[in-house]
């Protein structure tokens, strides 16, 4: 009933073709944060399919952040000189609609020949590559989502980087604790033990998707002194108003969550009806300034297309159109 209602103007034709293309998945505790009467509802935005994912523009890419030119081996992703990524896994417990990895995740990757899992030989491969790169201080693992791994695996992951002695940093990316927070278990937080720095980023993109069952999940890293860090999409008809995303920075923190990055959204194929303009995110950013505590207030950042990093949306980086990398190279950004 709920599902039939929230999906009211799609034909079924549309949306098989939107579940060939792309992976499709909810959780029981996602559905029961939406509110089926309501065809607006920022939640059921986020994960319900839609056919206007069949669209796509000229400027959308498959690999719209450039992750592949920075791929030295299967599962890393190096692009900047003290910290790299690191995907364990290709799957996730919900397909977010407008994920930046949205043609690499999903059980459908399996048998293709995009295929994002790691298979024993290929993890230890990437690990040889971390021993062998002194430089990086920090592995940040994602995905996919590395937390839909078994605690076992997540502890033999945690062994090998702990054994490494120049990682002094290990940083998870996860929709985990928010899309299905039962599986934040005293086994999977035991695993994530280490004498290293262990911080958790989580992604939520609605006040309405911080329950008290999400709040639960979240204490049990605090308890064993892993930091949270939250990371947010800043999303058409999901939280494009200053109040929806005062909401959700004020719960986060109240939730013992740091607000850290606000993500413009990437150019993924099929995802044009979340995008808005650059500079309706700046004037956004400016109405929370001052009537928002400073430690609830995350950086905008957008990942520039092809490759060259992310950069804040602020002043000194982002001018009339043009952004500034890292390394101080200039590239033109075009809303669209
Ligand atoms: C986003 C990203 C990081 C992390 O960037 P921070 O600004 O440190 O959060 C690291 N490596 C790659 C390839 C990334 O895309
Ligand atoms: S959980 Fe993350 S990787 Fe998975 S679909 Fe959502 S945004 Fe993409």
């Amino acid at each position: 009933m709920a599902r039939k209602a929230v999906l009211h103007n799609e034909t079924s034709e549309a949306l098989s073709e939107v579940g060939r293309r792309y992976a499709v998945a909810v959780t029981e505790d996602v559905y029961a944060t939406i509110n089926p009467l309501d065809p607006l509802d920022p939640v059921a935005r986020q994960y319900m399919p839609s056919a206007e994912e069949l669209k796509t523009t000229p400027r959308e890419l498959e690999d719209p952040i450039g992750d592949d030119a920075h791929s030295p081996i299967k599962g890393i992703v190096h692009r900047y000189p003290d910290r790299l990524l690191l995907k364990p896994a290709h799957v996730c417990a919900v397909y977010c609609r407008f994920c930046f990895r949205r043609e690499m995740v999903g059980p459908k990757q399996e048998n293709g020949g995009k295929s994002e899992a790691l298979d024993a030989a290929e993890l230890e491969a990437a690990l040889d590559y971390i021993r062998a790169a002194p430089k990086v201080w920090e592995v940040i693992v994602t995905g996919g989502d590395p937390f839909v791994l078994s605690p076992r695996r997540v502890k033999c992951l945690m062994e090998a980087l702990n054994a490494i002695d120049h990682v002094k940093v290990i940083r998870f990316h996860t929709r985990v604790p928010v899309a299905d927070p039962s599986r934040v278990t005293d086994e999977l937080t035991d695993a994530l033990e280490s004498d290293k720095a262990v911080y958790v980023v989580l992604h939520c993109n609605h006040a309405n998707e911080l329950t008290d069952k999400v709040r639960a999940a979240a204490q049990k890293f605090l308890r064993k002194g892993i930091p949270l860090l939250s990371q947010s999409v800043l999303l058409k008809g999901v939280n494009d108003d200053a109040k929806a995303l005062e909401n959700l920075f004020r719960k986060l923190v109240e939730f013992r969550i740091k607000p850290y990055y606000l993500h413009h959204p990437d150019m993924a194929r099929g995802t044009s009806h979340f995008r808005l303009p650059v500079s309706k995110g700046r004037a956004l950013m400016k109405k929370l300034l001052g009537r928002l505590s400073g430690i609830a207030q995350p950086r905008y950042m957008l990942d520039i297309p092809g490759g060259f990093g992310k950069v804040p949306l602020e002043d000194g980086y982002c001018n009339d159109g043009v952004v500034t990398d890292w390394q101080g190279e200039t590239h033109v950004y075009q809303d669209e």
